[in-house]
């Protein structure tokens, strides 16, 4: 069978591994297509994933054969972030995409970053 570019499953990528449960974290969120969890090495107090659970290697990929996952992952961000209690003082939701933007990981991941003014704006 014919595999897409950046479709697979990934036998050796971190963030499949954490979907499949091979890797332990620390979960806010789980359903069939995507996961949150606390970023192992936070930028911010509260510093949260939301990955889906099929491989994908950046937001571009997932635009072009899932936007409604795309679209359930901002969702699902949102939704973790009011969870947390971010929504009264702010948050920021994230996502690298590539070499430029510096993505470390080449599994698809948004960012949720709150709980005390962030470091940095951006923009
Ligand atoms: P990026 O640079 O946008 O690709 O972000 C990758 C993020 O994954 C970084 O913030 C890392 O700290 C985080 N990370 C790497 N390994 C783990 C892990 N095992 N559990 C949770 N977060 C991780």
């Amino acid at each position: 069978m014919e595999r897409k570019k950046g479709y697979r499953a990934v036998e050796d990528c971190i963030f499949c591994k954490i979907a499949r449960g091979e890797i332990p974290s620390k979960k806010v969120y789980e359903d069939d297509d995507v996961i949150a969890f606390f970023d192992v090495s936070p930028q911010a107090k509260k510093h949260i994933l939301v990955i889906p659970r099929i491989h994908m290697e950046d937001a571009l990929v997932c635009h072009s054969h899932s936007p409604s996952l795309l679209t359930k992952l901002l969702d699902t961000a949102i939704e973790v972030a009011k969870n947390e209690g971010l929504s009264e003082t702010g948050f920021r939701i994230a996502t690298n995409t590539g070499a430029d933007a510096k993505q470390s990981i080449r599994h698809l991941h948004f960012h949720v970053l709150g709980g005390g003014p962030l470091s940095e704006r951006i923009g």
